[in-house]
């Protein structure tokens, strides 16, 4: 489950990392109310307007801007909020902006000069461990540092019975060429987000940038934070954080009902019981020269009811052009899903267009297929999964 940024520093926050303050606004006199609170507890006088949607690059496209007064928060808040964001990772559409994080400026002048600097907390999955990954390049896409300067990436794997330890983030603070007040500050910050980072249950926390200020504190400026979905049941207050209106509208329909389905690009639907089987079937697909438009696990009890949601599911995308339903019967009984697709064909009349290619294997296969073959309708089916890829790359034409 991916956060807001504001949603991120909240938690950044909670755990005692040092962040650039901010107020949510979902207007243009919100957000200069927020401006005006923020002068009053930070003395700032500048602020940063940054759109609050489920992607980077935001600055890119146009949803992060600096202002210098009351007015130009009003007009920035208003130019953001409502605006169709495209950054370079988003779709060409873009994303819909509902509210903006009103931001004290951090980039003030001082004493020293300022610098960003990258930092995630991630696992690491060839290892089996959680690492930080570091560079003095901040501000800038890490996969383009990556690419053309990989040296300037450091890596600290983190032993999960000791945590991060402190010479650890001694070595971190070193590396990224630090010294003094702004060394001591980066072995704190560093220190916290690596708990913030694990007793959140995430996946990932990306801070880019991390700021030294002028005036040599550390501070997380951006926050992309994603929290395991299979923790959400024990994390109840950052579950609350989910914002629906960022994510794919097919998917939270599914997760409503239960199926595990996740959208794609292609054009041939498909219905599996089993992930493992889900995948096999997506392959077959493309072999056939189609695209899976989803992976769509039913689970083990696809009766009537369950297919006709799938079926629903999907539907919901305009993509589609045909539909594999490919199920191992092995608990569940074949004639009992054959039945469930038929059933579930007819309750749904006119709403399936597209031709439905079956494939039901294990118990009762013979008789499944019957129950297909007899019902009338222009299902096909197929036994062998040969047969079932032949059968898709012939509806496809
Ligand atoms: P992203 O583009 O989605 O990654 O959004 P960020 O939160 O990283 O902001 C983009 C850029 O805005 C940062 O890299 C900074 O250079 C700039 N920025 C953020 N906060 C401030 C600020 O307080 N003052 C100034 N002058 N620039 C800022
Ligand atoms: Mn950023």
């Amino acid at each position: 489950m991916n956060l807001h940024e504001y949603q991120g520093k909240e938690i950044l926050a909670s755990f005692g990392v040092r962040i650039q303050r901010g107020i949510v606004a979902h207007s243009p006199k919100e957000a200069v109310a927020a401006a005006k609170q923020l002068t009053a507890e930070t003395g700032t006088g500048w602020y940063v307007i940054k759109a609050q949607v489920h992607a980077g690059g935001r600055g890119k496209g146009g949803g992060v801007k600096l202002a210098k007064n009351l007015k130009e928060v009003e007009e920035i808040a208003d130019s953001i909020i409502g605006m169709n964001l495209v950054t370079p990772q988003t779709s060409a559409a873009g994303k819909k902006v509902h509210q903006v994080l009103v931001a004290e400026d951090v980039y003030y002048p001082g004493a020293s000069e300022t610098s960003e600097f990258y930092m995630s907390v991630l696992l690491d999955r060839s290892k089996g461990r959680n690492m930080v990954m570091y560079s003095t390049e901040g501000g800038m896409d890490i996969e383009e540092v990556a690419d053309k300067t990989p040296h300037l990436i450091f890596t600290e794997e983190v032993d999960p019975a000791t945590g991060l330890l402190p010479f650890q983030a001694r070595k971190i603070a070193f590396n990224l060429g630090l010294s003094g007040t702004a060394f001591k500050e980066m072995t704190k910050f560093v220190t916290s987000l690596y708990k913030a980072y694990v007793e959140s249950d995430s996946n990932m926390f990306e801070i880019n940038p991390v700021l030294k200020t002028s005036d040599d504190k550390i501070m997380a400026v951006d926050a992309k934070v994603s929290i395991d979905d299979n923790a959400l049941y024990r994390r109840k207050q950052y579950a609350e954080m989910r914002d629906l209106r960022e994510e794919n509208p097919i998917e939270v329909e599914a997760r409503s009902v239960g199926l595990s389905y996740v959208d794609l690009d292609g054009n041939v639907g498909c219905m599996v019981n089993g992930a493992g089987l889900a995948m096999a079937t997506m392959d077959l697909i493309k072999m056939a020269g189609g695209e899976p438009a989803n992976f769509l696990d039913v689970g083990g009890t696809a009766d009537a009811k369950r297919v006709e949601e799938a079926f629903r599911i999907i539907l919901k995308d305009p993509e589609v052009k045909a539909i594999l339903i490919n199920i191992f019967g092995g608990i569940v009984r074949c004639d009992r899903v054959a039945q469930g697709v038929v059933d579930a064909y007819k309750n749904m009349g006119d709403a399936i267009k597209v031709p439905i290619i079956v494939r039901l294997q294990g118990t009762n296969a013979e008789l499944a297929k019957e129950i297909i073959d007899n019902s009338g309708l222009a299902v096909h089916s197929a036994v062998q999964f040969q047969e079932a890829a032949d059968k898709v790359k012939e509806v496809l034409g």
